[in-house]
């Protein structure tokens, strides 16, 4: 594919998505995120780059992903035609090396010898591992000690590979703590070093080049959907954690009015707070990390816990392009239970043989509560964000069946 990256019409020159975006950090990082985001769009433009960024897709990620006819779900539902969106088969199991390949290509074109990121659960940090493996940079993962103690498997990929895993023994001990040290780590060796943030969030042109490089998820699909079924497809649904394999699959249609989007977070175990990560639902425009977007937030204003069964969608803030989204009306945003999303993993497993990430399983499981409610005319696809091999240990646990670790 030739225009892998499409020029944005937004966010503007500040990094503005309407009111959301924006960059609010200390002045130190000002000056690299300028110099980001010019030598990103120095990148964007130069058809070398792209080429390189189409030669590691196809040959190393294992692009194009396939867009799969899921005919036995699509019998349970009841309704529309259904169809997965592969991001399951990429090398590493999700779409997150889709964006790691891009900054690391970029990183190598800024002529920086070191990589860094900081990883929750350990799927970001893998696949950032991963890409400074291939290309040979020096690359350290900041992690909550929490996590590192129940991540154990990632943990050991990432130093496989190379990767000097860093355990944050401050705060919490959890991704909040770590993308405190990661920052602090950017600010005093920018010169030297890049910043991989693993999702559309953080400040300007971060939302905006992490959307861009997984906007092929999108682009794929609709060339597919032409080729496959002859015309777009009438829903697209995916699930949001930070919002990047959503903002990836959704932004080539945001311009086909026809085509309804939509984004499924985490309900958590209810409505309370701490007991979910709707963000788009419950929270409230604030900053955090770096931009203004939708928060979720404590009465006085505190950033507020948050739970999900699926530790990739458990993040108190989201992309702003989706906040942006959310207001215009041009995405729906709803929410699906920790309950129901196990239900949907099973439910995905014995019906097409593909066990999906828990956050995979919450887009399956309003993907065929839509299809339910169409016609066999129809089609929706769902962005099949990862596979679930990850999650066995803890299915397993909440289903009450041990296996060993
Ligand atoms: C990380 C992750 C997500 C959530 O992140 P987004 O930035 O919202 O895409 C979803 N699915 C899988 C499989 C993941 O690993």
């Amino acid at each position: 594919m030739d225009d892998m990256i499409t020029p944005p019409t937004v966010p503007d020159a500040q990094g503005r998505f309407g009111p959301y975006g924006g960059r609010y950090v200390p002045e130190t990082l000002m000056h690299a995120l300028r110099q980001l985001a010019e030598q990103y769009d120095a990148a964007r433009s130069d058809p070398e780059f792209q080429k390189q960024l189409d030669y590691y897709f196809e040959h190393y990620v294992g692009r194009p992903s396939p867009l799969y006819f899921a005919e036995r779900l699509t019998k349970e539902a009841g309704g529309a035609r259904i169809f997965l969106k592969r991001e399951d088969l990429n090398h590493t199991g999700a779409h997150k090396i889709n964006n790691c390949i891009g900054q690391a290509l970029l990183t190598k074109r800024m002529g920086k010898p070191r990589i860094i990121a900081e990883t929750g659960a350990g799927q970001h940090g893998v696949a950032t591992a991963t890409a400074a493996a291939l290309f040979g940079f020096k690359c350290q993962v900041y992690m909550g000690a929490e996590d590192v103690r129940r991540q154990k498997l990632n943990v050991f990929k990432m130093r496989a590979m190379g990767t000097d895993v860093i355990p944050v023994e401050s705060g919490s001990r959890t991704l909040r703590d770590a993308i405190n040290e990661a920052m602090r780590d950017w600010m005093a060796t920018v010169e030297n070093t890049h910043y991989i943030i693993g999702s559309v969030v953080g400040p300007h042109p971060f939302p905006m080049m992490v959307r861009d490089f997984q906007s092929v998820i999108g682009k794929e699909t609709k060339k597919q959907c032409h080729d496959q079924i002859g015309r777009l497809p009438d829903v697209v649904v995916a699930c949001v954690g930070g919002g990047s394999n959503s903002a990836g699959i959704f932004y080539p249609f945001v311009g086909d009015a026809s085509v309804e989007l939509v984004g499924v977070e985490a309900g958590g175990r209810g409505s309370a707070e701490g007991e979910h990560a709707s963000t788009l639902t419950f929270g409230k425009p604030g900053v955090l990390h770096g931009s203004m977007s939708y928060v979720l937030q404590t009465a006085d204003g505190q950033t507020a816990d948050v739970h999900s069964v699926s530790a990739g969608l458990d993040y108190p803030g989201v992309g702003p392009e989706h906040a942006h989204w959310k207001d215009t009306k041009r995405v729906h945003y709803t929410h699906v239970n920790d309950a129901d999303a196990l239900d949907g993993f099973s439910l995905c497993s014995k019906l097409e043989g593909i066990l999906p990430a828990l956050e995979t399983a919450h887009a399956i499981v309003e993907g065929m509560r839509i299809a339910s409610q169409r016609s066999h005319n129809d089609v929706v696809v769902i962005c099949f964000s990862g596979r679930g091999d990850k999650d066995c240990f803890e299915v397993a646990r909440l289903l009450g069946q041990e296996i060993d670790d």
